[in-house]
């Protein structure tokens, strides 16, 4: 059995965070398991309250579960604090980054615009970065992390070289789906010829607002690469994947829809 571990925030509509990673875990046949950085209080209109981990336990849990198994895969998201953040850096000095890779998720906020991670905390967030296989920040958190602009295609290359170089993340999706204008994504991949650069084209799918997208997309590629697929692969098909579950997305609740998978 492949194994993923996913280090992310509890969301109790199970439309996104810990719930909706394990649940795409199990959509790819991959064995997930669960390290949750953060209890939110939230429905598919807002989140109302975050309640972050005790960091002590997070660090613990990772590194008891690290002492037993050793994951195929690693996806990290929402991180709420500098101290958790620290804890994961901390705690995944235990393994080989070559060796498991890990998709590095960097939520800054959720659609509603609540901040899920303190602002202290970039600092390891660009830590964790440089740790990373894939990094999939969408074009604020892209413009936030590297400061470049990131409205034009230019600008989010740029980002992503800079992600690349000055970050040490291996390769960058800079998700576009967060701006107005065609939803297309950009892959650059660090490789011995300098960075290679790949626009996954994508069209905008009409309907109201879809929640957890973010985090579908960073859990299925962390499955892709514990089924041991190559990074192409695994971005490919998880894009196709997300694709498909927000077309077929439904309403559980009166606000945002649910990805459907
Ligand atoms: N809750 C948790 C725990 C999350 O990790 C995220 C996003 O990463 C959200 C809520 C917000 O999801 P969305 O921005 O898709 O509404």
């Amino acid at each position: 059995m492949r194994t993923a571990l996913c280090i992310s925030g509890s969301d109790p509509t199970g439309g996104a965070g810990l719930q909706l990673d394990l649940q795409v875990c199990r959509a790819f046949g991959v064995h997930g398991m669960g390290v949750p950085t953060a209890l939110t209080i939230q429905d598919t209109h807002r989140v109302h309250r975050v309640l972050p981990s005790f960091p002590s336990v997070v660090l613990d849990q990772i590194r008891v579960l690290l002492a037993d198994i050793r994951p195929d895969a690693i996806k990290i998201g929402m991180l709420a604090t500098d101290d958790v953040a620290r804890s994961v850096l901390l705690a995944l000095e235990a393994i080989d980054p070559e060796e498991v890779p890990i998709v590095l998720d960097p939520v800054l906020a959720a659609s509603d615009g609540t901040p899920l991670l303190e602002p202290r905390a970039w600092a390891a967030l660009r830590s964790l970065c440089g740790r990373a296989r894939l990094v999939t920040p969408n074009r604020i958190e892209a413009e936030r992390l590297t400061g470049c602009d990131t409205t034009s295609d230019r600008g989010a290359e740029e980002a992503a070289r800079r992600l690349l170089g000055d970050l040490g993340a291996r390769a960058v999706l800079v998700k576009g789906g967060h701006r107005a204008g065609s939803p297309r994504d950009l892959l650059v991949a660090a490789g011995e010829n300098g960075p290679a650069t790949r626009w996954l084209e994508g069209e905008r799918i009409a309907g109201d607002p879809v929640h957890g997208t973010g985090c579908a997309l960073a859990s299925a590629v962390a499955a892709g690469l514990a089924r041991g697929g190559t990074l192409e692969e695994a971005v490919s098909h998880a894009h196709g994947f997300v694709r498909e579950a927000i077309a077929g997305a439904e309403s559980v609740g009166a606000g945002a829809r649910i990805l459907k998978f």
